[in-house]
């Protein structure tokens, strides 16, 4: 399978055809829509940002230049003062003399405590009598300055101050200058100092910003950018440009204009410059620097602004792109949890049907349980009824054949003793009177007979009471079997009784009547058997004393061995027996607390087995 076809993969697919696609494309235009609109403010508060920076740069500019130029303001007005100086002014043509080599050296130990760049002194014609380069290469000896407005405005008595590119030594600087008088007190020449700017203009390049001066007429005359000095950074008028040629402010540089448009960004002024092609843009701060009649302005580049602002807006759209993404993810989360849950409702629909379903099945079930139940219960009440009448039917039965025993037991001998009484009388009226005796002894004979069967009659009817006694059995067995002396004839009897086997508990009579059913039953089952034989043993078997008596007849079969200790039941004909031997000697032996049993010898015959409550030794003494 390929991989693109697994289960997994599908539900994916699925989940993205899925996507509502129209409110994904609006929500994309919403962000657009949303970054397109904050990039102003974004872009804004950033150059807002820079622009407070710019200030800062500024003020920070202004205070070193203003202070730099103040350290010098009061110079010219100190060393005028001067009386060599003075005296050197006294008589023309000084700068040839001694004097003015000496006011030279002077002026250079000052000019070096001072740090400045340069002092010197005119005549009043504005050439220069000594200087503290007097010595260097471009001396400022012996040079016209008359055409500089900081002389005019000194040899006026006014204090001059002035700005310009050198013309000797083509090095920018700021003229401070003041009147010198002779010691006339007449203003005799001037004496200036000039102010070196280079320095400070390098420490400016250190920063981020571009920094510019520009004059009275706005040109650039100090900047952070070489490219844009002497360049007029106002709109320069022609008169604005006579005036800076007349002055020779900036000697011999040709003065030009910047490329400079201005316009807002963001409701902030900025000026954009387009020196060779890259077009620049700037956040322009200012301030005015009335000391020199200068302006100092702090340019700071938007590019930085703008990449910040950039990204920012780039950040908040990523942002909103993550919400999205994560919006997204919760609704298929949402959607496939909503799908789950719908279907196992329908899966547990679907198990309360079956549910239903397999209930019904079984209240169906109960129902049929219950009509068995019923049936069954009906079956059995005419089944017990059935039985009743069985039983019925058996008692009556069983009264029958009790009957017709009874009275062929009873008939029998009573039609004998008939026949005795009728021969007695016929013998006696012969006067045959021992015949007749004879036959009065037979009758008597019967009568004893019928009264025995009326003596079982009534142990079936009721259990005497009489107390048990502690016997030996090997005597009552040997009793019994002098008692059916008569009716065993040639059966052999094989007598194995044990001389030390414990006495036993019983009713002498009652044991007697029992022996001799059972040998009686054992000599009627060897009638056709050809081994005439009863084997009778006893052992001792706990608090049991077994006798056995085994015959060699048919044995019990199985199927009434478990009723030939039922009254009245027997298999012999009418008239052989009454059916109540066993049942009798049954019932005695469970008044002994003993017990009958009956089963069949492996070899043949049966073995009724008669247990008796063995007497322990030393109650046999006692008794
Ligand atoms: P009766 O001897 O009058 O029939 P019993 O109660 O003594 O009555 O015996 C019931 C039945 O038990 C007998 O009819 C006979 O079928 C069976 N029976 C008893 N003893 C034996 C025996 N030793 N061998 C075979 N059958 C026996």
């Amino acid at each position: 399978m390929a991989m693109n076809d697994t289960p997994l993969s599908r539900h994916r697919h699925a989940a993205w055809r899925d996507l509502p696609w129209v409110p994904v494309a609006g929500l994309v235009a919403a962000f657009v829509l949303v970054a397109w609109a904050v990039s102003g403010s974004v872009l804004g508060y950033y150059l807002a940002a820079d622009r407070t920076r710019a200030q800062a740069t500024l003020q920070l500019t202004h205070q070193v230049l203003e202070g730099h130029l103040r350290r010098f303001q009061t110079v010219p007005d100190l060393l005028a003062d001067d009386g060599d100086l003075r005296a050197l002014l006294d008589a023309p043509g000084a700068a040839d003399s001694r004097d003015a080599a000496a006011i030279s050296a002077w002026l250079a130990t000052r000019n070096a405590l001072l740090d400045s760049s340069v002092i010197y002194v005119m005549g009043d014609d504005g050439i220069t009598i000594a200087s503290s380069n007097h010595d260097q290469p471009d001396s400022f000896v012996g040079q016209d300055f008359a055409f500089r407005p900081y002389f005019t405005a000194a040899i006026a008595g006014g204090r001059g101050r002035y700005f310009a590119l050198g013309t000797t030594s083509g090095v920018r600087g700021y003229y401070f200058a003041a009147p010198v008088r002779n010691t006339a007190g007449a203003i005799a020449g001037v004496i200036a100092v000039k102010v070196d700017l280079d320095m400070i203009e390098a420490d400016w390049r250190r920063q981020t910003d571009a920094i510019i001066v520009t004059d009275a007429e706005g040109v650039v005359f100090l900047s952070t950018q070489a490219d844009w000095l002497y360049q007029g950074f106002l709109p320069l008028t022609a008169d604005r440009v006579a005036r800076t040629v007349q002055a020779r402010r900036y000697a011999d540089q040709p003065v030009g204009v910047l490329p400079v448009s201005r316009s807002q960004m963001q409701g902030l002024p900025v000026i954009a410059m387009t020196p060779g092609t890259a077009q620049r843009t700037y956040l322009e701060v200012s301030a005015p620097m009335p000391l020199a009649d200068w302006t100092v302005h702090v340019l700071r580049d938007t590019s930085d602004a703008r990449a910040q602002a950039r990204l920012a807006v780039a950040a908040i759209l990523l942002g909103l792109c993550i919400v999205a993404g994560l919006g997204i993810v919760w609704w298929q989360r949402r959607d496939r949890l909503a799908a789950r849950l719908a279907a196992q409702d329908a899966a547990k629909v679907e198990l309360e049907r079956r549910v239903a379903e397999r209930t019904a099945d079984l209240a169906r079930m109960n129902a049929q349980i219950r009509d068995e139940i019923a049936e069954r219960r009906a079956t059995e009440a005419a089944l017990r009824r059935t039985q009743a009448d069985l039983v019925q039917a058996g008692k009556l039965a069983a009264l029958g054949q009790m009957s017709a025993a009874l009275s062929h037991e009873i008939n029998q001998p009573l039609a004998a003793a008939r026949n005795y009484a009728d021969s007695a009388a016929i013998l006696m009226s012969r006067g045959d009177l021992d015949r007749a005796q004879a036959n009065v002894g037979q009758i008597v004979m019967l009568i004893d007979r019928m009264a025995a069967i009326a003596r079982h009659l009534r142990h079936v009817a009721r259990k005497p009471d009489t107390p048990l006694k502690v016997l030996d059995l090997g005597a009552e067995v040997d009793g019994a079997l002098a008692l059916l002396a008569n009716r065993l004839g040639d059966v052999t009897v094989i007598r194995d009784i044990a001389p030390r086997l414990p006495r036993v508990r019983a009713g002498s009579v009652r044991l007697q009547q029992v022996l001799s059913n059972v040998l009686a039953n054992a000599v009627d089952a060897l009638e056709d058997a050809p081994l005439r034989r009863i084997e009778i043993a006893a052992q001792h078997d706990g608090d049991f004393v077994l006798l056995t008596i085994r015959d060699h007849g048919p044995g019990v079969a199985g199927a009434i061995a478990d009723r030939i200790f039922d009254p009245f039941f027997t298999t012999k004909r009418v008239g052989s027996g009454l059916g109540l031997g066993l049942s009798i000697s049954y019932n005695i032996l469970k008044d002994f607390g003993g017990d009958l049993r009956v089963g069949t010898h492996p070899a043949g015959g049966a073995v009724f087995t008669i247990a008796l409550q063995a007497v322990a030794t030393d109650r046999m003494a006692a008794e």
